[in-house]
Order: C-alpha cells, then sequence, then structure tokens
C-alpha cells in the first residue's frame, strides 16, 4: 500500500491540475481535478455575474475530468443550449490541458433571479451535448441529453445512464472566496481488471459500491482546498483500500485563436463580403468569443485584409 508520505510527495504545488489514481483493487480508476487561476481567467475575460461564473466552473472542471480519460489526443466539447437567460454555454478542453469556454446570457433576465439560482432557472429546459473531436481525420463522437437536476453533475449521470456508462461517478464542487473562483471534481470509474487482489465479480462490485460511498464522502471543502493535497484527500478517502496516484497534470486557460486562423476566414470572402465587414473606420474587426482576443484588419490597396492590431 501506498503511504502518505509516499503520495504527498508527487505532488508539485499547482492549482490547476488533473491527477489520475487507481485503488489497489485495480478495479476503480478515478479523476482529481483542481481549477484556481484557469477559471479566474476564463470567468473574469467574459465579465460574468457570480452565478453563472460558478456555473462555469462546474462545466470546465467536469469537462476537465472527463477530457483526462480520453485515451488519445483530441478536444472534448460540453455545449449547453437552452431556453434560459444563460442559453448557450461552450466549455471546451483539449487532452493537453487547455481549457476554455463562451457564454451567450441575458444580463435583463438574469437579474431578475434571486442571489443564488438554481441550475434550471439558469438556463432553463435545453440540452448538453458532449462532443470528442479527434481532429479532421477521424469521426467526431457526440452524445446528447437533456439537462436535469439541480447540477452538472445530475446531467452528466443522466448521461451516462443514458449511454450505458452507469460504472461512472463524478461530484463537482465550485466556490469564489476573496475575490477568486475555485472549482474541483472527483471521478471514480469502474475499469477492467488488471490484476490486483480482487478474486471474482461479486467482490469486485462490492469494491466499487464502497467507492462510490467513499468518494461521496467527499466534502466539498475537502475537494476545492488548495492547502490539502490532493494525494492525501484521495488517500483519506480511499486508504482501507489502498490508492495509487500518478503525477498531476498541468490544465490551463489557453484558446486556439489565431490571426492566422480569422485572416484564413477573411480571405474566403468576396470583395464585396469584406467591404460589408468593415466599420465605420473602415476596420475589419474580429473578437473571439471564447477568449475576448480582438484582432483588428484593414483592407489594403488591393482589397486584400491585413492585420494591423491584436489584443490578447
Ligand atoms: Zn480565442
Amino acid at each position: 500500500m501506498t503511504t502518505p508520505d509516499q503520495l504527498g510527495s508527487e505532488f508539485q504545488a499547482s492549482s490547476d491540475f488533473v491527477m489520475s489514481y487507481m485503488l489497489e483493487g485495480g478495479t476503480i480508476a478515478g479523476r482529481m481535478v483542481r481549477l484556481g487561476a484557469t477559471v479566474d481567467e476564463i470567468v473574469s475575460r467574459h465579465d460574468l455575474p457570480l452565478s453563472v461564473g460558478l456555473l462555469l466552473c462546474d462545466y470546465l472542471v467536469s469537462a476537465a475530468a472527463m477530457a483526462s480519460t480520453l485515451k488519445f489526443d483530441g478536444i472534448l466539447t460540453f455545449q449547453t443550449k437552452s431556453n434560459g437567460p444563460v442559453s448557450i454555454l461552450v466549455a471546451d478542453v483539449t487532452t493537453d490541458g487547455k481549457l476554455r469556454a463562451m457564454v451567450s446570457l441575458d444580463r435583463e433576465r438574469l437579474a431578475t433571479l434571486g442571489a443564488k439560482p438554481s441550475l434550471s432557472a439558469l438556463v432553463g429546459q435545453g440540452y448538453l451535448a458532449i462532443t470528442v473531436d479527434q481532429g479532421p481525420d477521424m469521426d467526431r463522437y457526440q452524445g446528447v441529453v437533456d439537462i436535469v437536476g439541480s447540477s452538472i453533475s445530475d446531467t452528466l449521470h443522466h448521461y451516462f445512464k443514458q449511454s450505458d456508462q452507469q460504472d461512472i461517478v463524478i461530484k463537482t464542487a465550485a466556490d469564489y472566496q476573496d475575490g477568486h473562483f475555485r472549482a474541483g471534481a472527483l471521478t471514480a470509474q469502474r475499469v477492467a481488471f488488471e490484476g490486483g487482489n480482487v478474486i471474482n465479480e461479486e467482490e469486485a462490485l462490492e469494491d466499487w459500491r464502497r467507492a462510490v460511498i467513499l468518494m461521496g464522502s467527499a466534502t466539498d471543502e475537502e475537494i476545492l482546498d488548495p492547502d490539502l493535497e490532493p494525494s492525501l484527500l484521495l488517500f483519506r478517502l480511499f486508504h482501507e483500500d489502498g490508492v495509487e496516484v500518478q503525477p498531476p497534470k498541468p490544465l490551463e486557460a489557453a484558446c486556439r485563436c489565431s490571426a492566422g486562423r480569422v485572416e484564413n476566414v477573411l480571405q474566403s470572402l468576396s470583395a464585396e463580403e469584406l467591404l460589408h465587414c468593415q466599420d465605420e473606420a473602415g476596420q475589419i474587426v474580429s473578437v473571439c468569443e471564447f477568449c475576448r482576443s480582438a484582432y483588428i484588419f484593414e483592407l489594403d490597396d488591393g482589397g486584400r485584409a491585413v492585420l494591423v492590431s491584436q489584443t490578447r
């Protein structure tokens, strides 16, 4: 069995990471995710009210937990479309740990909600689409589920059930303290037996049920507390079963937009369309809906769009 000291020594201080763990029986694996600076940066770029900021934290941290289980390079996207004040919410995570998000919201409708609106008050009725994109040469996977319950994890559990993945559980937490957002998630999942001490399916099932209960016993404060080393939390939860952790992988806010991509889009437009894109100052301003970076182009004498400045 791994000891707390051995676990703790693998942790390098960072507020933004995903850590994989496996219980000693070999049939249960999971993830622990924490986000600090990442969610602060993403939420502040969109200037969101607290309730929407916390909702976005939940989306980002659960998307990061799921993306970390992909066995190939790609992008996992959560996209909500609904009829509430928050009508579109997109959070995407690359398998190398880059997160971004965009939100479309009606601030007037939001202002009529109380201080702590429920998930259903924020998003209304709609769906969550989970997409896995492995690049242009591969098929995209997409699963769609109705938004249900009081949190994104309720909707995800509904999704797991609907897609016959009943052996995954997730618990998320988010808060806002001292001017900073924090988010965290724990997951547990049954995995194919690869050695260990478990001798039969019944015992493996019993281990699974116990792990679900133990994971569920983690408090929001434990999940979020940046001073509580993740490996120590995992040991605290699962010590009777023995737990092995992998070194944490960093997560960060990073967008995939670039001046070159905007330029490619502009080059595909006709001269007439380009003229139509110009503002009164004769500039074409493209603002990334994810990171709010602005790319400003002007038309040269040949009518070709040329980047003149950008803000990130
Ligand atoms: Zn961007």
